[in-house]
């Protein structure tokens, strides 16, 4: 049983096993359910079931309609869902103040985060996809909060980065509440590097938010980098980025380093660059000469362990097992 509290995540109810689906099936996500499940504790919501539309029912799809994007019944157009899904998420806001991120069910026009398919009036699918309604309102509501769809984990670097931001968003709730000059100055520093993978240009406008700390409303100040910070969160780093930070923590150790250590990270380094090792060899290899040498700043970078550190032991063991959604 994990000792670190349980962090809270909405999550489409289907993918718990809830025999929700229009047709009474579910689409339990087994990484979900077996293996996240130990870490967060889940607020299951089914929109459509929680908007009266009762199980077993007819499917419903995204259509357009004179330029704006309906949830309609696949053979009867005149039953419109759309309002009663959005009206859903905002009745439903009051309830996910507490909630660090959410895992929604792709693909469903309810539901699907990124690219559900708009059909036209006459059944055609459309060149444009949408989100679901519920999820649509969702981003709208909690701009900042972290989201993903339970299909997308199964990408390393999107699991990764959605991990990331629930565990940071989780962190700044707690430590910011209320917000303070120095808990914010703080705060940047740990993500400093994370930061500057993800955006060397949000990285400085985050810098030069910091700077102000101290001079003028901090709620405020606290209000806007958050928001700026999760965006930031948000972005993929490529290759690139991860050397140079890589390359810029290696100088933080080189003088304690012999020659042959020295080699071999930069080996290590060069060949992550060039695609034939994952990004994980390297850094373990900076974090066990950081954790060696007790470098004190680089130990608080969330770059070198963005997760607590139970989960992240965790985490790499169901990895190592292939722990996946089917
Ligand atoms: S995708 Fe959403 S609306 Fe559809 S069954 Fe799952 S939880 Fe319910």
């Amino acid at each position: 049983m994990s000792q670190v509290k349980k962090i809270k995540l909405g999550i489409s109810s289907c993918l718990l096993g809830n025999h929700v689906r229009y047709n009474g099936s579910h689409k339990r996500s087994k990484y979900c359910v077996e293996a996240l499940s130990e870490w967060f504790d889940y607020r299951p919501i089914c929109p459509e079931v929680e908007t009266g539309m009762g199980i077993p029912r007819e499917p419903i799809r995204l259509v357009e309609r004179s330029g704006q994007i309906r949830v309609l019944n696949v053979t009867d157009h005149s039953q419109d869902y759309t309002d009663q899904l959005t009206a859903l998420a905002d009745r439903r806001a009051q309830n996910f103040d507490d909630l660090d991120g959410f895992i929604f069910m792709q693909k469903s026009p309810s539901c699907g985060l990124f690219g559900v398919k708009v059909y036209n009036d006459n059944g055609m699918p459309g060149p444009d996809p949408d989100q679901g309604a519920f999820a649509k309102r969702m981003t709208q509501l909690f701009p900042d909060l972290p989201m993903e769809e339970a299909g997308r984990l199964n990408d390393a670097g999107l699991r990764e980065n959605f991990l990331t931001r629930v565990f940071a968003h989780a962190e700044w709730r707690k430590e910011m509440f209320p917000p303070s000059a120095k808990a914010l100055v703080a705060f940047h520093t740990r993500y400093k590097f994370l930061l500057q993978v993800r955006s060397e240009k949000h990285y400085r406008e985050l810098g030069q938010m910091v700077s102000q700390a101290g001079k003028g409303d901090i709620n405020e100040l606290a209000e806007q980098y958050f928001g700026l910070f999760m965006y930031c969160l948000k972005q993929r780093a490529n290759p690139n980025d991860h050397v140079n930070v890589m390359y810029h923590l290696l100088g933080f150790i080189k003088n304690d380093l012999d020659h042959t250590s020295k080699h071999s990270i930069l080996n290590l380094i060069k060949l992550y660059q060039q695609g034939t090792l994952e990004l994980l060899v390297p850094l373990t290899m900076i974090k066990h000469y950081v954790e060696k040498y007790r470098v004190d700043y680089l130990l608080k970078q969330k770059y070198l362990s963005p997760y607590p550190q139970q989960f992240e032991r965790y985490n790499e063991e169901q990895f190592k097992n292939k722990y996946f959604i089917s």
